[in-house]
């Protein structure tokens, strides 16, 4: 830690003791507690309390079998998770992730940092997440829906709509939504909407829910602009990966007037100069559950590049959406030499610590994931009050919402930056100001 008070340190050495070779967690521990400096030196009652020592251990941690059989009649035998972070705000809320790097200390980071971004929205969310090692990659649809009822016939005891209420995330999107929340129905025999958010629409879902988390940073780097008198009028823009969050993303720089050239999935990526088109992306990636190097071959001013990395590109503004780490020290130097000035994280900690030092050295402005990606789970919370109040609502009315939110959590980071003595650290006021409020519900009721 930069410049440790006595206490941090002393749980931040006890994080790394009793969570032995869990980097990922490690690291968003790490950056969430150097945030807090400030905070407790104003503010003993949070160390006196163990307020912080409580928060970094989950209130639950749950790990599970699950096995299921293969196309060719095969088993096959996955690990499930899920991590119940802390519920001072309301239910567990958060996604699951199915993919084949899904250990219990990725799942910790995300739970951890779920918690400051759920506070964050404003809304009665506690923290969460989940998930497994299952690669869907190559799977067929009965494959996948055979691993998911099989996933939920153990989760499905641990959750409930006041309990725990888990999304999608890498890897779980609609298809697998509908499958575990099919199997929780079919084992509770109970019509419970709101224990699931990005349910369809036919069945509970919420409009803007699967645009949510790429249209929230969008809004977010909108106000970023803004601050300073600019827009994102003809700024050229990469977003990396191609999944959910990355297209939606896209479709809003295009029409607020920014202009994306380039994207990525973790077979290369696409430099199209024209702009990418999104329709094409949108039919490749999520029609035809494709590689981006087909976007490449069935568009004229696109080229697929293998090897190397999207980040070569000179950019104005770089939105890492793919996933943790994904933006490293070497990385950010060339896109400050690029020319960079804006990094907006819509993935989970995509940016590396060397990267963000790097970018801070710079004088490149950083929104932090907890902040800009918060859309999604914001959006999740609209579709359990839709669920609370058997309503739907409209396009145009959600979508305004969302973009109230994210103003809101923007100009409520700045503010809390500016109050401790961190001017225009995103960064800080992001995680002190979804510190705060948690802090506070856990003081309010008592040592449990
Ligand atoms: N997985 C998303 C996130 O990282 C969404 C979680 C949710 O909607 O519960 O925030």
């Amino acid at each position: 830690m930069s410049h440790p008070n006595e206490t941090l340190r002393d749980i931040y050495d006890e994080v790394l003791r009793r969570n032995a070779g869990e980097a990922e967690f490690h690291q968003a521990a790490l950056e969430v507690l150097e945030s807090l400096e400030t905070v407790v030196t104003k503010h003993p009652e949070y160390t006196d309390s163990q307020v912080i020592r409580r928060l970094v251990e989950p209130e639950r941690q749950i790990i599970f079998r699950v096995p299921w059989v293969d196309d060719r009649g095969v088993v096959q035998v996955n690990r499930g998770f899920r991590v119940q972070y802390s519920s001072a705000l309301g239910p567990f809320k958060g996604g699951i992730r199915f993919h084949p790097s899904v250990n219990l200390g990725i799942v910790k980071f995300l739970g951890f940092e779920q918690i400051f971004k759920n506070s964050l929205t404003g809304l009665p969310i506690g923290g969460g997440k989940g998930g497994s090692d299952f690669d869907p990659k190559g799977r067929s649809t009965g494959e996948v829906m055979r691993f998911c009822q099989s996933f939920m016939t153990e989760l499905h005891r641990h959750l409930g709509e006041y309990t725990d209420v888990p999304a999608g995330d890498i890897g779980v999107g609609g298809r697998e939504i509908g499958y575990l929340f099919g199997q929780y129905k079919r084992i509770t025999n109970r019509y419970e909407s709101g224990v699931f958010t990005g349910k369809g629409l036919s069945w509970g879902g919420s409009r803007v829910r699967t645009e949510a988390t790429g249209y929230g940073t969008v809004y977010f780097v909108d106000e970023m602009l803004k601050v300073r008198g600019e827009s994102f009028d003809g700024k050229r823009v990469l977003v990396s990966g191609s999944g959910n969050v990355a297209i939606y993303a896209i479709e809003k720089v295009h029409q607020l007037g920014g202009i994306v050239i380039g994207c990525s999935d973790s077979g290369g990526y696409v430099h199209d100069e024209a702009g990418i088109d999104v329709e094409l992306l949108k039919e490749v990636k999520d029609v035809r559950r494709g590689r981006i190097s087909e976007y490449a071959d069935l568009r004229p001013s696109a080229s697929f590049v293998a090897q190397g990395s999207l980040w070569d590109l000179p950019c104005d503004i770089a939105l890492p959406c793919a996933t943790q780490n994904e933006l490293d020290g070497d990385h950010a130097a060339t896109l400050i030499r690029g020319g960079v000035s804006i990094v907006a994280e819509g993935a989970n900690m995509p940016c590396t610590r060397v990267a963000l030092q790097a970018f801070a050295e710079a004088g490149v402005r950083c929104a932090p994931g907890k902040a800009a990606n918060a859309g999604g789970v914001a959006t999740s919370a609209l579709e359990m009050q839709q669920n609370a109040a058997r309503d739907s609502w409209s396009f145009e009315h959600t979508e305004e919402r969302l973009e109230e939110i994210m103003r809101g959590i923007h100009d409520r980071c700045l503010s809390t930056a500016d109050e401790y003595g961190l001017p225009g650290n995103y960064a800080a006021g992001a995680n002190i100001a979804g510190f705060i409020k948690v802090a506070d519900a856990m003081l309010a009721l008592g040592v449990i």
